[in-house]
C-alpha cells in the first residue's frame, strides 16, 4: 500500500501511521496497525543507512534522543537495572496489603486541586510573569526561550495526586528551560539536546521531592486545608505511604516509580529486535505479552493495554523510550550528589523551601544548555558516567521505609 519513495523530498511521512494507530488502539486491533509499523521500520532503516561507523543500527536512532549514547551502553545499564527491579517488585507485590492507597482515591473537587497544583508549582519556581499552565489530554511542557515557559497537566477527580505529580513533573521540565543562561539564548547552545537529562529534572521534582517524606509533610496539611470535606484527617505518613505504593500495571504512563523502568526496558529490547530484524512484526504482540508476564507478572489480554498503548512507534519515534528510564538513573545520581552538597536539604524540603534545590540544579545543570554532552556534564557534576546503583539504592531506601520490609 506504500509507494516507494523516489527521493527525500517525496518520502512519505512516518506520522501517517498515527491516525491508523488511534483506530487500531480503539479497536484493540494490532493487525490493522502492523502495515504502518512495518512502513515506519522501513523508514527507520533508510534513515540508518544514511550513516556509517555505528556498532549497532539502533545507535543511530538512539542518538537523535540521547546524543552520543550507544545501544551497548544502554543494554548494560538496563540489564543491571532489570536484575535489581524484578526481585524488588516481586517482594513488594507479596507485601501489597501493607500499603493502603484509598486515601488518595476519593472525590477531590477539581477547582481545589487546581489551587493545590498552582501553589506547589509556584513554590518550585513557576514564574507567573513569563510562564503559563494549561490543561492537556497528555501533559507536556514546552518553551520559547527561558522567559516563556508553558506547562500542562490533566485533572482526575478520583485521584488526588494525578494532576499534582504531572504538574510537578512538567514544572521540572519547565525549570530546566527557564534556567538556561541568558548568554546562550538564541544560540544553538541555548537548546537542550539530551532527553534523558531533561527527564532527570522532571523525575527528580516529581518523585524525589514530590513523593519524598519531607515534602509529603508539606503537602498533607495543605490537602487537609483544601479538602476538609473529603480528607479531614489525612496525615503525612499515610499520604507518603499511599503515593509510593508499587503495583505492577499495564500502562506505562500510569506506572509507579519502581515498575516504570521495566516498562521501558521491555520496549528497548523489542525495538532493537525490530530494527535488527530478529523479531517479525506479526509476532510482536505475542512476544510483548510473554515478556510482560516475565517482568511484571501480569497477563496482557488486550493489545490496547499492551503493544498498542504508546503513540511513539506510530509516528516513527524509535529509540526514544530508553531516555525515560535513563532519566531516572541520572536523577538518582543527582540526588546522591545533592545529599552531599546540601546536607540540610531534607529540612529545607520539610519546610517547603525549594529554592536551594532549584538554584543548585540551575547552577550545575540548567544554565549550561547543551554546552556539554551528557557524559561531560555528569563527569562534572557527579564525577562519573551514567550509573544504576544510586537510583536503586534510593528506591530501596524509600520503599523499605514505605513497606517496612527488607529489600
Ligand atoms: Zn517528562
Amino acid at each position: 500500500m506504500w509507494r516507494s519513495p523516489s527521493g527525500a523530498g517525496r518520502r512519505p511521512s512516518a506520522s501517517i501511521g498515527q491516525e491508523a494507530w488511534v483506530k487500531a488502539r480503539a479497536n484493540s486491533d494490532f493487525a490493522s496497525f502492523a502495515p504502518y509499523l512495518e512502513h515506519n521500520l522501513e523508514l527507520a532503516h533508510r534513515y540508518v543507512d544514511c550513516f556509517d561507523g555505528y556498532e549497532h543500527p539502533y545507535d543511530v536512532l538512539l542518538d537523535d534522543y540521547e546524543p552520543g549514547m550507544k545501544t551497548s551502553e544502554v543494554a548494560r545499564l538496563f540489564a543491571e537495572l532489570k536484575a535489581e527491579l524484578v526481585p524488588m517488585i516481586a517482594t513488594l507485590s507479596e507485601n501489597a496489603e501493607r500499603v493502603d492507597e484509598s486515601v488518595i482515591h476519593r472525590t477531590f473537587a477539581v477547582d481545589r486541586q487546581r489551587q493545590l497544583v498552582a501553589d506547589v508549582v509556584r513554590q518550585m519556581g513557576f514564574d507567573p510573569s513569563g510562564w503559563r499552565m494549561d490543561d492537556a489530554v497528555h501533559p507536556f511542557a514546552t518553551s520559547f526561550g527561558n522567559r516563556d515557559v508553558r506547562i500542562t497537566t490533566r485533572w482526575n477527580e478520583t485521584n488526588l495526586v494525578s494532576a499534582l505529580y504531572a504538574g510537578m513533573h512538567e514544572c521540572g521540565h519547565g525549570l530546566y528551560e527557564a534556567g538556561i543562561a541568558d548568554s546562550l539564548q538564541r544560540t544553538p547552545l541555548g537548546q537542550t539536546e539530551s532527553l534523558s537529562l531533561h527527564e532527570s529534572q522532571s523525575r527528580l521534582w516529581e518523585n524525589m521531592v514530590g513523593r519524598g517524606r519531607p515534602f509529603c509533610g508539606v503537602l498533607a496539611p495543605r490537602i487537609v486545608e483544601l479538602f476538609s470535606d473529603v480528607a479531614p484527617t489525612l496525615d503525612a505518613e499515610s499520604f507518603y505511604r499511599a503515593v509510593n505504593r508499587v503495583s505492577p500495571s499495564f500502562i506505562r504512563v500510569e506506572a509507579d516509580e519502581a515498575t516504570y523502568g521495566l516498562h521501558v526496558i521491555l520496549r528497548f529490547e523489542l525495538e532493537q529486535q525490530l530494527i535488527d530484524g530478529s523479531l517479525p512484526i506479526k509476532e510482536l504482540p505475542e512476544i510483548w505479552n510473554a515478556r510482560f508476564r516475565e517482568y511484571l507478572g501480569l497477563e496482557v489480554t488486550d493489545d490496547a493495554l499492551g503493544v498498542l498503548q504508546d503513540v511513539h512507534w506510530s509516528f516513527g519515534a524509535i529509540g526514544y523510550f530508553p531516555t525515560y528510564a535513563l532519566g531516572n538513573l541520572i536523577a538518582g545520581q543527582l540526588w546522591e550528589r545533592l545529599d552531599r552538597d546540601i546536607p540540610e536539604l531534607d529540612d529545607k524540603l520539610a519546610a517547603g523551601e525549594l529554592g536551594d534545590l532549584r538554584e543548585w540544579l540551575r547552577e550545575h545543570i540548567h544554565r549550561h544548555g547543551s554546552k556539554f554532552s551528557t557524559t561531560e556534564l555528569l563527569e562534572r557534576v557527579v564525577g562519573g558516567p551514567m550509573a544504576v546503583a544510586p537510583f536503586v539504592s534510593y528506591l530501596k531506601r524509600k520503599l523499605s521505609d514505605v513497606y517496612r520490609v527488607e529489600l
